[in-house]
């Protein structure tokens, strides 16, 4: 009998592992981290309900932290397995595992030293070293045809449209004969996206696990090269800068190339670009190389130079050219991550920008519960940020333009290219609220569709 067990993005974003068990084996979709909450977060030291050693494979759908970054302390408790991912998923998690495991290491010595964690002594969950028998554990599988894993399964990967190398699979199972068909979209993608491919049509399924970030929201529809277009012009009029928290996979890039566009068209001043990001330039760099996720629009500038490559654009690697940005007076925009403000370089902008009604933030995608990027989009008139309280004076704005995940339209969308309703959906990877309201609306506007919300650590019959 075929199983599925929903160890994350049940109930939340973040997180994202479900369990496969038929004919005696295991196989993991995604292993994330939980974000956010310290009660989320706790899940990520607690044993998990199950002994990891005995998973045989795990396959990823794109290379996010809320998808892989519990691969180090799989590998560490004793899986011995391959890794599958996208060729590009696996580039990426090369650089975004071991900054994970970077940004632990230096928030629990900041915890330490700041007296901020009620631990003693502040552990990170991995170090930079663990990381590496994870990264030797990575294998490409290709984009296009199925990859047979062993008798029980067999994958197929197709575009997602949400950041670089990013998939749903198409799990086939067989056992004692019988063939069943499981989904998982992974992160659904934007249409008309500014870089990437628009999604792929799912094929027919029995089961389809479908993520529901935006499952209650819809994206502004003003195009997001105008929505920065009136923020800098109005931040540059005052004399301040622009403070952008954005992930370093996709959110920064795409932001430079809105950039690159409006300095091109004289939309926008020249200004200096500050991208103070080691891993976010790593990462443009791929996103340079990887023509084959470009939609025709970008593929077609690609060939008349680099899109990504604003006119003043400052690359900042190391901590000391980070620290001279403070020094920066006149107008000028710093893209630095992490994207929901929960950590990293961005923190040290944030303190330093926030208390100045002349600056301005940019809250560019989804900010989850508990991050600091969140309580600035709910109108925080301070924040605490490494053991101090910091004053609100700059104006802070939400561009949901830039948002890497569908939103519900974009869901339902994708769900309608389905040729028939699968026998059974679960909505995972969305907070509660976003989960109901699209469970409600799916049931309002396709026919036919049977929804289910799934419960952390449930496991479900997939041949039922
Ligand atoms: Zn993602």
């Amino acid at each position: 009998m075929a199983n599925l067990t929903f160890l994350g993005a049940a109930g939340t974003v973040t997180g994202s592992k479900y369990l496969v068990e038929a004919g005696g084996k295991r196989l993991l979709i995604d292993c994330g981290l939980f974000q956010g909450p310290r009660e989320l977060r706790q899940r990520n030291w607690d044993h998990q309900p199950l002994d990891v050693s005995t998973i045989d494979w795990v396959v990823l759908t794109h290379a996010h932290l809320d998808h892989t970054g519990w691969l180090p302390c799989l590998v560490r408790d004793g899986y011995r397995g391959p890794i599958f991912a996208d060729p590009a998923t696996i580039e990426l998690a090369n650089i975004l595992l071991p900054d994970s495991a970077h940004i632990m290491e230096e928030d629990a010595q900041s915890a330490a030293r700041h007296g901020t964690s009620r631990h003693n002594p502040v552990l990170p969950l991995y170090t930079h070293q663990q990381v590496a028998p994870t990264l030797a554990a990575l294998k490409p599988i290709p984009r296009e045809g199925a990859s047979t894993i062993s008798p029980q399964f067999t994958v197929r990967l197709r575009d997602a449209g949400h950041i670089l190398g990013s998939t749903n699979i198409e799990l086939t199972i067989t056992e004692n004969g019988r063939t069943t068909t499981v989904m998982f979209s992974g992160d659904i993608g934007r249409y008309n996206n500014l870089i990437l491919k628009d999604p792929t049509p799912p094929p027919n399924c029995d089961v389809l696990l479908c993520e529901s970030t935006y499952g209650d929201r819809d994206h502004p529809t003003d195009p997001p090269d105008q929505a920065i277009a009136d923020i800098v012009n109005r931040v540059v009029k005052r004399g301040g800068v622009i403070v952008i928290p954005a992930f370093a996979v996709d959110r920064t890039q795409s932001l430079m190339y809105v950039v690159r566009k409006l300095e091109d068209a004289g939309t926008i001043p020249k200004l200096p670009i500050y991208v103070d990001s080691p891993m976010a330039i790593n990462v443009s760099t791929f996103y340079r190389a990887h023509h084959e996720d470009y939609n025709q629009r970008f593929a077609a500038e690609a060939t008349h130079g680099d899109p990504l490559d604003a006119l003043s654009i400052h690359l900042t690697r190391s901590v000391q050219e980070s620290k001279q940005i403070n020094n920066v007076k006149s107008p000028a925009i710093i893209i630095s991550a992490s994207g929901m403000a929960s950590g990293g370089r961005v923190m040290h902008h944030l303190i330093q920008r926030l208390p100045d009604a002349r600056n301005a933030v940019i809250l560019a995608g989804f900010q989850a519960q508990g991050t600091t990027g969140r309580q600035l989009q709910d109108g925080a008139k301070s924040v605490r940020i490494i053991g101090q309280e910091v004053e609100v004076k700059a104006e802070v704005q939400s561009l949901g333009q830039f948002s890497a995940h569908g939103d519900r339209g974009e869901i339902l969308r994708w769900l309608g290219g389905m040729p028939a309703p699968p026998r059974t959906t679960y909505l995972t990877h969305g907070e509660p609220t976003a989960s109901q309201a699209l469970k409600t609306l799916i049931e309002s506007k396709m026919k036919g569709w049977k929804i289910a919300l799934p419960a952390y650590r449930q496991t479900v019959d997939l041949n039922s």
